[in-house]
Order: C-alpha cells, then structure tokens, then sequence
C-alpha cells in the first residue's frame, strides 16, 4: 500500500511539473483578452469554484463579453475571441434569426432573436 501511495504521489507531481512548465511557456502567446485572466491564475492548479469565479470576475469586468447572439466568448472551433464574430440577421414579420459566424475558421450559429 505505502508503495503505491508512493509510486502514485511522484507521478502525480511530475504530471503536475510539466503541466505547469507548458503553461508557464503558452503565457507568452496568449491572446490579450485572456491575459488579465492568467495574470489572476496562482500557481498551483485552481479549484472549479476558483475558475468560475476568474470567469464571473472577467465578465462583469468587461474583459470577456459573450456574443450577444449566440452566448459563446470564444469560437468554439479555433478560439478566437466572440467580438471577431460577424453576424447577418434574417427574419420575417414573426421570428428573426441572426446567424454569427467566425471570420478565422467559419464556424458558425444562429439563434432567434
Ligand atoms: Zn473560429
């Protein structure tokens, strides 16, 4: 038993070593919306509860803001932030439907309005 809690614990902190290593290096080419959230990120893995709350705190700050369309903050497909979104609308006397598309990889939504 003390072996596999000592076996387990080592690999645990290697995994942990080299997640924090790759995510030290990606620091430098994130894109600047999400810098204000990394720089509030510490250095031992956050909770979920600790996550949630950076993304609320971003939200009512304004540093993430979710398309008003379609609810994403980034392109589900290649992650660009939802303000690059561009967005048709069409509709009739009774339902209008805007369709937001992503301009780097043309992923796209809709949602009526
Ligand atoms: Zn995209």
């Amino acid at each position: 038993m003390t072996q596999l809690v000592m076996g387990i614990l080592p690999g645990g902190l290697i995994t942990w070593f080299f997640t924090h290593l790759y995510y030290r290096k990606a620091c430098t080419s994130v894109p600047d919306w999400a810098k204000p959230i990394l720089e509030k990120l510490p250095d031992e893995p956050p909770s979920r509860e600790r996550l949630l709350k950076l993304f609320q705190d971003a939200l009512e700050s304004g540093d993430v803001k979710p398309d008003p369309a379609v609810g994403c903050v980034a392109c589900p497909q290649c992650g660009a932030p939802s303000t690059d979104f561009l967005h048709e609308a069409y509709g009739d006397d009774c339902r209008t439907i805007v369709v937001a598309s992503c301009p780097h990889c043309g992923w796209t939504d809709h949602a009526e309005v």
